[in-house]
């Protein structure tokens, strides 16, 4: 399974409607229209999925 960053829709990979590769990694997407949004500003949805690992790999420490 794979998250659609748009929507946060999980989807199979086979089973997703489009697909982008950026940056060297491949996107998947539940519909054409999310790939569009992500086209249309890749980072407002790679920074924000970023954000949210650098936030857990901060642990709970401090
Ligand atoms: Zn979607």
């Amino acid at each position: 399974m794979v998250k659609d960053p748009v929507c946060g829709m999980e989807i199979a990979k086979e089973k997703a409607a489009a697909h982008k590769e950026h940056e060297g990694k491949t996107y998947y997407f539940c519909s054409a229209s999310c790939r569009d949004k992500f086209t249309a500003s890749p980072q407002d949805y790679t920074q924000k999925e970023a954000g949210e690992d650098a936030h857990k790999g901060h642990g709970g420490c401090c």
